[in-house]
């Protein structure tokens, strides 16, 4: 019999009641660190009391009002964003993939709007995920989850990550933009090259493209800087956002410069939930904290602790981990052994992780974290290494 909970999800036997920080309570009366944030969403560490407040403030004023009118927090919200980030102007909506169909629709839009509507191609890259709707399902490119929906959306051509060569054959009269993630997230914490996305802004000058950046996972300082491009420095033209923005409370942006989103007038875009009173209270709540003095400085010294120490795990445990990888609190291990069985193991010693593809555990804690849950981390996942090795 079909559960009640349509089955598309592989779940573990286990829900949680209760966050605090960095931790979590199990329905079996345990405690777990966090090291996974909910796919790297609660960033800030479960019932943050800021912002607990912001939305508890907000729930006793207004909880919904239509985009038909002005939405204090929505527009204090994108004023902060484009203030800290390359973009003017912002669309609000609820999830990774719908901002990443926003960008989509304002790139082929722009062109459409400069005369030139035969542009509408868009070149992603190997191993990308950019959601589960049917277009971001084209982005992706990936067989396994586009399989047996019907045909595939027009308009998505693909090279190899990191291939800049590959990347400037592979534009024609028809393409309009180039799509990637800073560093896959879904596939195993994949970080692009030293010079891979300054290549690819010139490439999108030369040939008059738009530049997107899927920073779902990888913004909103989980890498230690605001958006992870930063590490890089080459600047988009249009970026997706959501995950970490909402702190927990379903929130995604799609952010563009003047430039790329002069296509996006009255009436071509909108969502009825999108931007809502309570989403954008979470939202700003978020940005004081990650945007407050400090704070991604705090994340860099984190990260680097984490990854040191991680390091050493894999050193004393090479039939089990392999390496190391990622930038900030955004890390991975890629595993010897099964990632499922490295999973269990860190979750019967009460540490969370995250699977990604190429057989390796997300470790995304919460960027509040101080060295205490660092130690005990390693400590749990020491523990769990032994009791894999062979
Ligand atoms: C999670 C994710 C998405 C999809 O976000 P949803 O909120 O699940 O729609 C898209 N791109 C990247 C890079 C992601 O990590």
């Amino acid at each position: 019999m079909i559960p009640a909970v349509l089955p598309t999800y592989a779940r573990a036997d286990i829900g949680f009641v209760r966050g605090e920080g960095p931790y979590l309570w199990g329905t079996d009366g345990r405690r777990y660190l966090d090291f996974g944030c909910g796919v790297a969403v609660t960033s800030l560490g479960h019932a943050h009391p800021k912002l607990v407040k912001a939305l508890k403030d907000q729930v006793d004023k207004v909880w919904h009002v239509s985009n038909l009118y002005q939405i204090e927090n929505q527009e204090r919200l994108a004023k902060r964003l484009t203030a800290a980030t390359f973009a003017d102007s912002v669309f609000f909506c609820n999830s990774g993939a719908e901002a990443n169909e926003c960008a989509i629709k304002m790139a082929r839009k722009h062109f459409y709007a400069a005369g030139q509507p035969e542009r509408f191609r868009i070149i992603t890259f190997e191993g990308a995920f950019h959601g589960r709707t049917l277009a971001t399902l084209a982005a992706g490119g990936q067989a396994k989850y586009l399989e047996g929906f019907g045909p595939k959306a027009e308009g998505f051509d693909q090279v190899p990550f990191g291939d800049l060569e590959a990347t400037e054959k592979a534009i024609g009269p028809a393409t309009c933009a180039l799509m990637i993630e800073p560093i896959q997230g879904e596939s195993g914490i994949r970080v692009a090259p030293p010079d891979f996305l300054n290549g690819l802004r010139s490439l999108a000058d030369k040939y008059g493209l738009l530049l997107i950046y899927d920073e779902i996972q990888t913004g909103v300082g989980r890498t230690g800087k605001f958006m992870a491009h930063e590490w890089w420095g080459a600047k988009p033209d249009i970026m997706s956002v959501a995950k970490a923005i909402g702190g927990g409370f379903p929130l995604g942006a799609c952010l563009g410069t003047e430039r790329a989103a002069a296509g996006m007038v009255v009436g071509t875009h909108g969502s009825t939930f999108g931007g809502n009173p309570l989403g954008t209270a979470v939202g700003n709540a978020v940005l004081d904290i990650v945007l407050a003095d400090g704070f991604l400085e705090h994340v860099v010294a984190m990260g680097q602790h984490l990854k040191q120490q991680l390091a050493m795990v894999a050193e004393q445990h090479p039939k089990v981990i392999e390496e190391v990888r990622g930038i900030g609190l955004h890390l991975g291990l890629k595993a010897k052994v099964p990632v499922g069985d490295l999973l269990a193991a860190m979750r019967r010693e009460g540490l969370i992780g995250i699977p990604g593809g190429d057989n390796v555990a997300r470790i995304m804690p919460p960027l509040v974290i101080e060295r205490t849950h660092i130690a005990e981390a390693i400590d749990k996942l020491g523990r769990a290494c032994a009791g894999l090795a062979p």
